[in-house]
């Protein structure tokens, strides 16, 4: 057996046939024509951990327990990171995996073939135990265990930025800064705080900077990213952690300003177990890296807070696109059998910054996507690989994100929700006792029931009703745009089929109709004053809504025209000819799942909330 994917995150169907149609998509029409192309049905809500692990998996959220990027404990309602799960042991926090159901790499190992995941979501940290080749994609945190929080130096003290840690930059003598990286958090004789590491930089006029950095010296020049370089962070007289970053010079005039991206594990010198297995990390990057390792490299929060522009932007996704096109390339090129697929989702944070405002930038990406899939073809020829199964798929479409909706503001005006403190509404001030339904995550109300929830008030014959009412109510809520806000509204047993994860699940799966969105309080379980507020934010498009309104794609070179509605349930059998297994599962025990306390700080990074 030997099978190719390609995962483009987001790759939309109605602009790739509208371009397709202008003859703009050569390669992906070839393929579409050779045996199959069909708008791919998703699962539901269509966010990227969840719909990447219902591909990998042919199983809904019941089945492999991911239902929105953050969970709750609904014993004491605290919300915890569903990709980024922890428990607290004796030796402290560890990470455990967000999931443990079978998925198309680890059936292939089992059925004696080598198996490739590259930057596929909820993939960290690695299960040691499968003999499977991962590099994980999003949910992979930096070396401080957030899902990325860069760092920006300034001379100006007055420059604040919401998720951002600013640093200062003092000048020491003309023209010569100093400033101080903060690496992971630690014990140290002052109490516990970050690891520090001093940096200098030294302007040599306008456009020019050197950069030292523990032992490394580094050219800069303005608005131009570096390349990947290390630094070493002393946590303890034996204990080091090694980081990787980029920077960027991006002020010299009036004020001096550079940009680090997130301080990101390195993959050889990793404590926690990044990827596997060590061999396959050190071969990876030895021969086609180094590369970023960060869930979510492209950093959005950068440019949402104006730390870098829109050019610097790009130019970061481009050099991504380009690291990972020769990764894979490399390990196509070593390929003899079984599986390899990877996720490139430049597109998903390309679309999210610039599809309301720059659909040329938008459509650039897609032509190059095109070109890449003719590139793989023509290698798969040149390797003799013809004849080898090959699949192009992406996980959900695209629309404009013009409201933001305060989910729980909408519940508490509603009466099912009651705050005890109406100035920080959210659901660490409820009293839960007046309350019978709350939401948290993007997509996801529960009811705040008798023996499930920790201070429930319904009574398992009110369920059905309640679910009914809040059902017809939302479906009947307009927008000011005069438009329903939201379209579909699934309960429990309608979104997921049983599965032993079943009823951690949300009891309601929001669909927002396009141009709608959860705002990013909603997800955290905050509620703003206003129920629907307007997006100005650079930000300006999501796919965190209805999932029939926003389908992926599915290319392959044989078999689609035989599926008459493709699913995400159809793709082991498409990758593998196998349907997966799912029995041997067991429901979760209650101690597996803990609240985090700190979730604001370990999501920070990820542009969604
Ligand atoms: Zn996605």
């Amino acid at each position: 057996m030997r099978s190719l994917l390609v995962g483009f995150d987001s790759f939309d169907p109605g602009i790739y046939e509208t371009l397709a149609e202008k003859g703009q998509m050569p390669n992906l029409t070839s393929l579409a024509g050779k045996s199959g192309y069909s708008r791919l049905k998703v699962c539901a809500p269509p966010q990227t951990e969840v719909s990447w692990t219902s591909i990998a998996t042919g199983a809904d959220p019941g089945t492999h327990g991911i239902f929105d990027f953050v969970h709750r404990d609904p014993s004491t309602y605290i919300p915890y990171v569903s990709i980024l799960p922890t428990k607290i042991s004796a030796v402290g926090e560890q990470f455990i995996p967000p999931y443990t159901a079978k998925t198309i790499f680890s059936e292939a190992a089992d059925m004696g073939y080598p198996a490739i995941a590259l930057w596929w979501p909820a993939l960290f940290p690695a299960r040691l135990e499968l003999p499977i080749s991962t590099i994980p994609g999003l949910g992979t945190p930096d070396v401080r265990g957030q899902l990325g929080v860069g760092s920006y130096a300034t001379s100006d003290p007055s420059e604040t930025k919401d998720k951002t840690r600013v640093l200062v930059l003092r000048e020491s003598s003309k023209g010569k800064f100093v400033g101080a990286l903060e690496g992971p958090i630690t014990k140290t004789r002052d109490g516990i705080q970050p690891a520090k590491l001093d940096f200098t930089l030294d302007l040599i006029d306008d456009a020019r900077a050197t950069l030292r950095v523990g032992t490394v010296e580094l050219p800069l020049s303005i608005g131009k990213w570096s390349p990947i370089f290390e630094v070493k962070f002393k946590l303890g007289l034996f204990v080091n952690v090694t980081a990787i970053t980029q920077a960027i010079l991006t002020q010299t005039r009036g004020k001096v300003s550079i940009y680090f991206l997130p301080l990101q594990i390195h993959p050889l010198h990793s404590a926690w177990p990044y990827g596997a297995p060590k061999s396959f990390l050190k071969e990876t990057w030895s021969n086609a890296g180094p590369f970023l390792t960060l869930g979510w490299p492209q950093d959005t929060t950068a440019l949402e807070e104006g730390c870098i522009t829109d050019d610097q932007f790009l130019d970061l996704c481009n050099s991504i696109f380009e690291t990972r096109k020769k990764i894979y390339y490399y390990h196509l090129s070593h390929m003899k059998e079984g599986v390899l697929a990877g996720i490139f989702d430049c597109l998903d944070r390309v679309q999210h910054m610039f599809l309301r405002d720059r659909e040329d930038v938008v459509h650039d990406w897609y032509h190059k996507l095109d070109g890449f899939v003719g590139d793989v073809q023509s290698k798969m020829v040149s390797l003799g690989m013809d004849k080898a199964r090959f699949i192009v798929a992406s996980d959900h479409g695209f629309k404009l994100f013009k409201h933001k909706v305060h989910l729980n503001r909408w519940l508490a005006e509603n009466n099912y929700l009651n705050f005890s403190d109406n100035d920080n509404a959210g659901l660490a001030n409820v009293n839960w006792d007046k309350s019978s339904a709350y939401a948290l995550g993007l997509n996801s109300i529960y009811l705040n029931v008798k023996g499930r929830e920790g201070k429930g008030t319904l009574n398992p014959d009110q369920i059905e009703p309640m679910l009914a009412e809040i059902k017809a109510k939302l479906l009947a809520l307009r927008g000011p745009d005069g438009n329903n806000v939201i379209s579909s509204v699934l309960l429990k047993h309608e979104a997921f089929n049983s599965g032993p994860y079943l009823r951690l699940g949300p009891d309601l799966v929001i669909g927002y109709a396009p141009d709608y969105r959860a705002s990013a309080e909603t997800g955290l379980g905050k509620a703003p004053a206003l129920t629907i507020e307007e997006n100005h934010d650079h930000w300006g498009a999501d796919h965190c809504i209805d999932p029939d309104a926003v389908p992926g794609v599915l290319f392959a070179n044989r078999d689609v025209a035989n599926i008459p509605e493709v699913s995400f349930r159809d793709m082991p059998l498409l990758m593998i000819n196998k349907n997966l297994d799912q029995s041997h599962l067991k429901p979760p025990s209650e101690q597996t799942r803990q609240g985090q306390g700190n979730i604001e700080e370990r999501l920070k990074g990820l542009g969604y909330l």
